[in-house]
């Protein structure tokens, strides 16, 4: 673990963790710690009993360690969406263009 670059940790942590990813998109405020904030989604599934709290222990055990990244795990996906949303866009163009749609 101690040997992998910060940039491949953080790949990872967004990789095993993308449902916490996903349900912190969720949450009411953006900076949202998820711990007894009003309109947390993670607090809410864990309620729900979908999440495993154990879980958001060590996802947020990783989400300190990267604050040493320069980017955070939020940035480089949304960075990466906007991407593929790009790509996505330009690729349907040229479906149009070729008249193949
Ligand atoms: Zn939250």
């Amino acid at each position: 673990m101690r040997a992998l670059r910060l940039y491949d940790v953080s790949d990872g942590v967004a990789a095993v963790f993308q449902d916490l990813v996903d349900l912190a998109e969720h949450c009411r405020f953006s900076d949202c710690n998820h711990e007894s904030e009003p309109g947390c989604a993670i607090q809410a599934a864990i309620e729900e009993g979908e999440l495993d709290p154990s879980r958001l222990k060590r996802w947020k055990k990783l989400a300190r360690e990267e604050l040493y990244n320069s980017e955070t795990v939020a940035q480089s996906r949304s960075r990466t969406k906007s991407f593929s949303k790009m790509i996505k866009r330009v690729q349907a163009d040229n479906r149009i263009l070729k008249g193949d749609y």
